[in-house]
């Protein structure tokens, strides 16, 4: 088979490597697995009955583009009470992904610029490259802290975006209200859209989430149900932000997605009243007791939510160490994924305990040669 017929764009973009870290993992019995970027946790009863429901009751068509009214009506008051921006709207995605893509095609003309924080999730740089962008990155080693002054000195009159993550993924860092209002004035000023992905704003372990949402009223923010109600395999995200820019978005959701899965928003609408935070209380912990276990062999910043630890490998590249872990039977994702550094790993620790005992005996004993 040729792939003469393959565009491009696509000859740009690399298969995902955690994709081949799964591949892997399917062909090993009893891999200790913590590789995976999703709750541990099934999605909750009241959610799976409220997708039966909907489909038994023939909601099974499409939606409208911009999603189910009763859903937009309960997050625009739930955005109305936190931010009181008359102009702040919203619309329902197909996932978050399903938002970011909209969000980068809509705000990028080819030749722009497109700042990504290094380390980045993965489908960033990608999603950037398929929008025509050039992807600026602003490295955040060793600590993950965002440093404004690093940022305003990238920009350039080509700079059209800023693509925030925070909790972030693959380091779990945290950034602090004063960098993020930092960031957000300074992408008010500078006249940059600033795009914050809060996908992980429920996993926040050591103060409260602050978005930059609450300095830069012209914020596009992109969130999802995936992570904070178990709902990956349902693809229903939402984006806020001004009317004007969401109300574009629509428009190419109509022509792209068409809508989120009509039953599945009616599972989001439950979702609201299902009360998750003794799971997330139990992310604090399961983090407690992997830091824990692995601070005194292993250099771990970030860490302050979502449910990742990004060490650095004790000895050898990121991706030797990883191999040697993968040999061990233990499934862990090597930093240069998510960045053009080859010096750490990722864990996620959204697994039961039994695995994250045996996964830190594993890492314990790996760093210790
Ligand atoms: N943003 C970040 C930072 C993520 O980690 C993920 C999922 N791994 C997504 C977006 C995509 O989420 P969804 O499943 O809602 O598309």
């Amino acid at each position: 088979m040729s792939d003469r017929w393959i565009s491009d764009r696509l000859h740009k973009i690399d298969a995902s490597g955690i994709r081949k870290v799964f591949d892997l993992a399917a062909k090993m019995t009893d891999p200790c697995n913590l590789s995976i970027g999703q709750p541990h946790f099934d999605t909750p009863e009241p959610i799976k009955q409220a997708i039966r429901t909907a489909i038994d009751q023939g909601k099974n068509a499409y939606s409208q583009s911009q999603g189910i009214a009763p859903l937009i009506g309960k997050l625009q008051a739930q955005i109305d009470a936190e931010y009181a921006q008359p102009d702040r709207k919203l619309f329902i995605t197909s996932g978050t992904s399903g938002g970011l893509v909209l969000a980068l095609q809509t705000l990028v003309n080819p030749g722009d610029e497109v700042i990504v924080f290094d380390p980045w999730f993965v489908m960033y740089k990608h999603l950037v490259t398929m929008a025509g962008g050039k992807v600026v990155e602003i490295s955040t080693y060793p600590d993950f802290r965002i440093d404004v002054n690093k940022v305003a000195e990238a920009i350039t009159p080509r700079t059209k975006v800023i693509l925030f993550n925070s909790p972030a993924n693959p380091t779990g860092a945290v950034a602090s209200p004063a960098e993020v209002e930092a960031l957000a004035k300074l992408a008010l000023d500078k006249d940059i859209a600033l795009v914050s992905d809060e996908i992980y704003r429920s996993f926040t372990y050591d103060g409260e989430f602050v978005s930059p949402a609450k300095w830069n009223p012209e914020t596009l923010v992109i969130d999802g149900f995936s992570k904070s109600h178990s709902m990956t395999g349902h693809r229903v995200g939402w984006a806020h932000g001004p009317d004007y820019l969401i109300q574009q978005m629509i428009k190419l959701q109509q022509f792209t997605f068409v809508c989120a899965p009509h039953p599945m928003q009616y599972g989001a609408l439950a979702g609201l009243e299902v009360d998750l935070s003794a799971h997330y209380a139990e992310y604090k912990q399961k983090r407690d007791f992997v830091r824990g276990e692995l601070a005194p062999l292993f250099e771990i910043e970030g860490a302050q939510g979502a449910f990742y630890l990004f060490p650095k490998a004790p000895w050898g590249t990121g991706s030797e160490f990883v191999a040697k872990a993968i040999e061990n039977s233990l499934l862990i994702i090597p930093g240069k994924v998510f960045s053009p550094a080859d010096t750490h790993f990722r864990i996620s620790y959204a697994a039961e305990q039994k695995t994250l005992e045996r996964g830190c005996e594993l890492l314990k004993k790996l760093a210790k040669g």
